[in-house]
């Protein structure tokens, strides 16, 4: 389908951010006597983390330092997640916290921004019983944060700024990245899939794609600076649609063939694939890739037709079922893993037992699984939920007693196997821990220290889904 093409940020505006920014610099020194230092935590999804990449950078624009925690800081900022209840009382509770922090320091400044103060009642209940946040702004006012920084430090009022919109793209916000050789690379921004216990195409807007030059070019300066593994990032990386300054369309498994064609030596991983645009090109050239990884997050969300269909997902549970074998047909090595909701609004014990059935036969390597959770202004919450929660919880355990037993078979497949693995830091139980191709973690003991690079693994204990080896290669 045709896209119209998304409004980007024009280069005035990011202009005008850049001079509150040198502003900002002035003033903020005085005021701290040296540089004032901030804390950003985020909360949710990757494509979360990505934009906290972004505010990062444009803090340190802003003249800001880092701390390592809030007590530290002079600015704390939450970023937030609003997928489901959870999400949210979990970043209430910690900004509660922040409130005494707040109180014994006079120059303190608390912000939250993302998902969660992107809904209307939020904000409002924010404005209302929260009045020691002093800074509250929306996904769709990420690139203006020089400007409602600036008004913070210079009106000493609470900033707001949660204006819906369908939302925009901004290229060429400055960049602080969390890891030296993983690097998160955002495709594309909202989603206009609008399943129907969805919170995300409400607060994220409408579907809109980066240009391949933009995406090409942040990927060979990630690549430069000497990063592993770049994850591509959108809700539905299956509907990328842009068109190239030549006019040429680009839809994901272009701009695959194209990211992995660049030279290096790195895995390219994306996230997520929506089955219901899951195209035999894209598994084609996931099979035929150098660098991308054999490894395929394909959300299932219920094994039940009815669910899938009140879920307005757009697939029934034999497509997925086909789906999964022909990309085990072309790739038999492909990890898969997915997300499942347990207990949608009237779901059965008989139509739960069908997302059982469907997990055994493909056999994922793991599964992030959530116990369905009612999200104001979306469909699904207002369908009649006749299911209690004890029940839930009850289905939600067994689908994770059931992948536990399927990680532990597949784990123990690959007990004296040698792995390719990228390290990404101390281990817990050995020295180092890693992640392999399939996106399973292992720990494992090397000579020498080895983060940040690919070490070749030789499992030597597989328990349950945890992993234990030894590099071989120094
Ligand atoms: N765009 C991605 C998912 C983003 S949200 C996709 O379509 O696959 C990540 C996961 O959170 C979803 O896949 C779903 O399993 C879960 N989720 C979303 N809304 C939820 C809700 N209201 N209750 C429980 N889980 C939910
Ligand atoms: Fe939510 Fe569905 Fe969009 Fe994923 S595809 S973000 S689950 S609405």
């Amino acid at each position: 389908m045709e896209k119209a093409k998304p409004r980007v940020v024009p280069a005035a505006e990011l202009e005008k951010q850049r001079e509150f920014a040198a502003l900002l610099c002035e003033v903020l020194p005085e005021r701290f006597d040296g540089a004032p230092r901030a804390f950003v935590r985020t909360f949710g999804c990757q494509g979360n983390e990505a934009d906290s990449e972004r505010i990062r950078g444009q803090l340190e624009l802003c003249g800001f330092s880092f701390s390592k925690s809030p007590e530290e800081a002079d600015f704390v900022l939450y970023n937030t997640c609003a997928v489901r209840g959870h999400a949210e009382d979990r970043a209430l509770g910690n900004i509660g916290r922040l409130k005494q922090l707040r109180e014994n320091r006079e120059a303190m400044r608390i912000g939250i921004c993302g998902c969660m103060v992107q809904q209307e009642s939020v904000a409002q209940k924010l404005r209302e019983q929260y009045p020691f946040i002093d800074l509250v702004f929306g996904t769709h006012a990420v690139h203006r944060l020089p400007e409602l920084l600036y008004r913070l430090y210079t009106n000493e009022k609470r900033v707001y700024a949660v204006a819906n919109s369908p939302g925009l793209l901004a290229e060429g916000l400055p960049l602080r990245r969390e890891s030296g050789f993983k690097a998160w690379l955002p495709i594309m921004y909202g989603c206009d899939n609008f399943c129907t216990y969805c919170v995300v195409p409400l607060v994220r807007g409408r579907e809109r794609s980066r240009a391949p030059e933009a995406v090409l070019a942040e990927a060979r300066a990630i690549l430069d600076s000497g990063a592993k593994e770049i994850t591509l990032l959108g809700q539905n990386v299956n509907s990328y649609r842009a068109e190239s300054a030549d006019g040429s369309p680009w839809d994901f498994p272009r701009l695959l063939q194209a990211l992995d064609a660049l030279e290096g030596d790195y895995w390219l991983r994306f996230m997520t694939s929506h089955p219901k645009d899951c195209s035999p090109a894209l598994l084609k050239t996931m099979a035929n890739g150098r660098h991308i990884a054999r490894h395929l997050h394909l959300p299932l969300q219920s094994g039940d037709d009815r669910v899938l269909r009140e879920m307005h997902r757009g697939y029934t549970a034999a497509q997925y079922l086909s789906l999964a074998e022909q990309a085990r047909a072309l790739m038999p090595a492909l990890s898969m893993t997915s997300d499942i909701i347990v207990g949608f609004p009237g779901e059965t014990e008989e139509e739960f037992r069908k997302t059982l059935r469907l997990v055994e036969r493909v056999e994922y390597t793991s599964l992030f699984t959530f116990i369905y959770s009612p999200r104001e202004g979306t469909q699904a919450a207002r369908m009649d939920d006749p299911v209690s929660h004890a029940e839930k919880v009850r289905r939600f355990q067994e689908l994770t007693a059931l992948q536990e037993k399927i990680a532990a078979r597949r784990s123990a497949e690959l007990l004296e196997q040698t792995l390719r693995v990228l390290c990404e830091g101390a281990g817990k139980r050995l020295a180092f821990a890693g992640r392999s191709e399939s996106g399973k973690v292992i720990e494992f003991d090397a000579a020498a220290p080895r983060i940040g690079q690919f070490v070749r693994v030789k499992v030597t204990a597989a328990k349950n889904w945890l992993l234990d080896g030894a590099a071989v290669d120094d």
